[in-house]
């Protein structure tokens, strides 16, 4: 079964096809610029990327200009359009009502349309891009597969605010968190090294790239996730300032007499590690300034380091104990010395780190990063959201054949 998986953000759609009997992505790329001059898909088959440069002015062009690369006779993949069995979608909001992935009908789209506000900067590409394939390609099924599901498990005590309930009953104003497809993906990986029960264990996710959470997991739901009712909430990010006093907002619009949406907008992408370095909000760039013990740098990875380490001792509080713990996602899976910050000083739960293996693992392996000894074994798993999608997808097409 061969399956495409589609990520449309605002201006990019990145995609993956993969035969989904191997497990192998037969060709992969991103459309760039779309609906902005200069627009171009980026195209990667049998270890040849190449760069056809063509006016996109919206997702649905984009849909097009892909299926014709897959079938292209020299740098294609596949004959034709018919090969591919299934569409997968990253959907970045599904709202209180989608908790799985679920076949595409006007419906959806429809329902899609009405949760633009949970999510305005990924909502309008994600169904843009659906519907981009529905009108190219209508005879292959479509699925959505939510970042928001996995979480849908929540106790109610733990996704709602403590706010007037009118406001929930009114508008839905609750935590949803995200990266689900991830969090659940990496979550029975670890199950799986650490030869525990998925479905009958407690687990901690930390996925931490430019966007990060961290989930509890226990007997294979989500409990409990840091991200809230949108991706603000919870660790220090990339751009986002993660958990913040809401009083700061008020008070930076009467200090500096910006409005509401310019703060928002300041919290959302001027702040976190960009914000804290006055530099970058690339882990690679704030490594090298830790080396060389650039006292701004230094403070933001303890800054997320330890709020890293508080988000792990409340979710052990809410899970009462934990089995395993895995880092996984571009920081997670790459910055030991981010790792060795947060477990070092874990002693408390029994963890016994093993530094040399933290930083022995390779770029793009599992591996174990405390002794024999530890009570809680802890993991460096890396993620692969495209093919998490893709299976998801698999299994709503399968049930449609049965
Ligand atoms: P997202 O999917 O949220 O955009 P990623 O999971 O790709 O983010 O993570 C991006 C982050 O991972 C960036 O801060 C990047 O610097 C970091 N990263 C990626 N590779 C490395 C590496 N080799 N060493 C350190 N950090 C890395």
């Amino acid at each position: 079964m061969k399956v495409l998986v589609v990520n449309a953000g605002s201006s990019s759609l990145k995609y993956q096809l993969f035969d989904m009997d191997t497990e192998d992505v037969i060709a992969k790329g991103n459309a760039e610029r779309i609906g902005i001059e200069g627009s171009f898909l980026k195209h990667k088959a049998n270890g040849v990327e190449t760069i056809l440069e063509k006016s996109l002015s919206n997702h649905a062009d984009a849909i097009k200009l892909i299926l014709e690369t897959l079938t292209d006779a020299q740098i294609g993949v596949i004959k034709d359009i018919t090969e591919i069995d299934a569409i997968g979608h990253r959907v970045v909001h599904g709202g209180e009502h989608y908790t799985k992935p679920t076949l595409v009908d006007e419906k959806v789209i429809s329902d899609l349309r009405g949760l633009v506000d949970f999510a305005p900067l990924h909502a309008i590409p994600n169904t843009d891009g659906i519907i981009g394939c529905v009108n190219v390609a209508p005879q292959i099924p479509n699925v959505t597969v939510f970042d928001t599901a996995f979480h849908s498990t929540m106790p109610k005590y733990a996704y709602m605010y403590g706010i007037p309930m009118k406001y929930y009953r009114d508008y839905a104003v609750r935590r949803y968190g995200a990266h689900g497809t991830s969090h659940k993906f990496v979550g029975q990986k670890l199950a799986e090294y650490a030869g525990i029960d998925f479905q009958n264990s407690k687990i901690i996710t930390c996925h931490i790239g430019n966007g990060s959470s961290i989930t509890a997991i226990k007997n294979g739901e989500c409990i409990d996730t840091s991200m809230g009712f949108t991706p603000l909430e919870g660790l220090i990010m990339g751009t986002r300032s993660g958990d913040i006093d809401a009083n700061v907002i008020q008070f930076l619009c009467k200090k500096t007499g910006y409005d509401v949406n310019k703060v928002t907008e300041i919290l959302n992408k001027e702040s976190g590690l960009l914000g804290i370095t006055e530099k970058s909000s690339d882990m690679r760039d704030i490594c090298e300034m830790y080396e060389k013990k650039e006292p701004q740098a230094v403070l933001a990875l303890e800054m997320l380091a330890y709020r890293i380490k508080k988000y792990i001792g409340s979710y052990v509080a809410a899970l009462d104990g934990v089995d395993a713990i895995c880092f996984t996602a571009g920081i997670g899976e790459n910055t030991p010395e981010l790792r060795e910050m947060v477990l070092t000083g874990l002693t408390y739960l029994g963890i016994d780190f093993d530094r040399d293996a933290n930083y022995s693992i390779l770029r793009g392996e599992d591996g174990l990063i405390t002794t024999k000894n530890s009570k809680v074994p802890i993991y460096k798993i890396c993620t692969d959201e495209e093919l998490a999608i893709a299976r998801e997808t698999v299994e709503v097409v399968s049930n449609l054949k049965k």
